[in-house]
């Protein structure tokens, strides 16, 4: 079936073995995108075969990640769906059911052999594989009669069951961003597809069933399971499957924002970037990992950025919105080659998006961090607040660098920045101070296009330096020579606060040396 005709059902399989990592929700970008645009159904299958790598916590953690990025899920266990359950180890019937037809059917075999057993091939046989070449001289249901192959099971002895590979084939892996890649089946070993000890099937075997069974129509995941490709289409063929087998996908590795190779957890800690959607606690180690969330990166930001790793939209286009990205997005404009975790782009990306926020909007989200500052927002009205927040905005990266920039407009300074103090506090600021000060307590309007000029012609009647002058006024108020417009600062503080200041900086600075 050509899968132009194929009603587009992708899915995110996750293993719940620890934090979903950047690159992981990438990947679940990158399906939902492709559902969306397609009219298509996004799938969340939890692949939680491996026992012995459950993490408790790690589910939640997945389901709350991509709920903070706005990635929606149409199937999956919390939201149900046609092809349930979609957490594997509920699926236990169905899998012994699959590894029954390849026993069956002659694809598969049961396999006794002990680990001891298998290190000690391992020690006689240099690069020993089990295949072919191998599989006679082991002890499995091809090489044991049947009776005691039969006696074994029944008295509990514990097996595998392992795919049948034909040495001598070739195998093509269609990936509709790289294109055919063939390899030979004799370099494939007899994987295990079942291990009694657990009960549970392997990943390659759960993944292949559930994609057949979850009609899944294009298997959109990371390159680090290229390699498992060839396996997967020669399962697809063994069951009979191969004419409705998923296209595949294979996205490009996120690399080293420097130098080379994959992008882990420690490049992170090294050059101070998370790796993480959300903050992760594990519960083994009692060990934090940051997560975008919590060190201040808006979703859409994190979307906007990720969705770029890889893909372009074929023109300059960097800003969109998830809306933008599902109409613009096409596996024709991925890219094979690896994508640098340009992590500063994120920060762009966050800065870029508190611009467009409504300053209203954006004084909400600042309201906490004046709490943790020890300022209670309910002091100030929401029309000041909202107006300091605007006045700052494009100086910050983070909502929490807010702080740095408008706490003037909340505490009055206390302290004045040295150097400043040195440049401009010559000896006779105290006195044109007082009178600044006295000039503008007799002004009722504080308006900014009435009091700039008012007070600009003040100064150059006096003869003043006008430089001078307006940098020690911006010493009093703000408590150092930056922030923005003088007289948008004063037309938002209004009289009162701002002679008050004048008059405590002429009490307390000292002129420097
Ligand atoms: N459970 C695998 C993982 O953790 C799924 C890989 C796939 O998408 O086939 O990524």
């Amino acid at each position: 079936m050509s899968t132009s005709q194929r009603e587009v059902r992708v899915r995110f399989a996750p293993s719940p073995t620890g934090p979903l990592h950047i690159g992981g929700v990438r990947t679940a970008l990158y399906n939902y995108l492709f559902a969306r645009q397609h009219g298509g159904k996004m799938i969340l299958r939890i692949e939680d075969t491996d026992s012995q790598r459950f993490v408790p916590g790690a589910e939640d953690y997945i389901n709350e990640a991509l709920a903070w990025l706005g990635i929606e899920i149409d199937e999956g266990v919390r939201e149900g769906g046609p092809y349930g359950p979609y957490k594997q180890s509920e699926r236990r019937d169905i899998y012994r059911e699959h590894v029954k037809m390849l026993l069956d059917s002659g694809k598969a075999y049961i396999a006794f052999d002990t680990p001891v057993e298998l290190d000690a091939k391992r020690a006689e046989i240099a690069n020993f594989q089990y295949d072919a070449s191998t599989r006679m001289s082991m002890r499995n249901s091809l090489t044991m009669p049947v009776d005691e192959v039969a006696r074994l099971i029944a008295d509990g002895v514990q097996y595998v069951v392992r795919f049948r590979i034909d040495p001598g084939r070739d195998v093509a892996v269609d990936d509709l961003i790289r294109g055919r890649v063939t390899i030979k089946s004799d370099i494939l070993d007899d994987k295990v597809l079942y291990k009694s000890a657990d009960d549970l099937p392997t990943y390659h075997l759960a993944n292949i069933v559930d994609d057949h069974l979850m009609k899944v129509s294009h298997v959109i995941r990371g390159e680090e399971w290229l390699p498992s490709a060839p396996l997967h289409v020669l399962l697809y063929e063994a069951f009979g499957w191969a004419d409705t087998a998923p296209a595949f996908v294979h996205l490009p590795l996120l690399l080293k924002p420097d130098g080379k190779g994959k992008l882990s957890k420690r490049d992170g800690d090294r050059l101070g970037f998370p790796v993480f959607p959300l903050e992760w606690h594990d519960p083994k180690s009692g060990e934090t990992s940051s997560g975008y969330r919590e060190s201040g990166y808006l979703p859409q930001a994190v979307v906007n950025f990720l969705a770029l790793l890889g893909w372009n939209p074929g023109d300059d286009t960097e800003v969109m919105s998830m809306d933008e990205l599902i109409s613009k997005f096409s596996l024709d404009h991925c890219s094979r080659a690896g994508a640098k975790f340009a992590y500063e782009k994120g920060k762009w990306f966050n800065h870029t998006y508190l611009q467009t926020m409504p300053d209203a909007d954006l004084a909400e989200l600042f309201k906490p961090v004046m709490k943790d500052n020890g300022v209670d927002p309910d002091d100030f009205s929401d029309e000041y607040i909202t107006r300091a927040v605007g006045m700052v905005k494009s100086r910050i990266n983070f909502v929490r660098d807010l702080w740095d920039n408008a706490r003037f407009f909340f505490v009055a300074p206390t302290k004045y920045e040295p150097k400043a103090v040195k440049k401009r506090w010559s000896e006779e600021m105290p006195t044109i101070m007082t009178a600044l000060a006295n000039l503008l307590e007799g002004e009722s309007n504080f308006d900014g296009a009435y009091l700039e000029p008012k007070v600009l012609g003040w100064i150059e009647q006096n003869g003043y330096h006008l430089g001078n002058v307006m940098n020690a006024f911006r010493l009093t108020v703000v408590g150092e020579c930056k922030g923005p417009h003088m007289f948008d600062i004063t037309d938002l503080m209004g009289r009162e606060a701002t002679v008050a200041r004048i008059r405590a900086g002429v009490e307390r600075i000292k002129p420097v040396e």
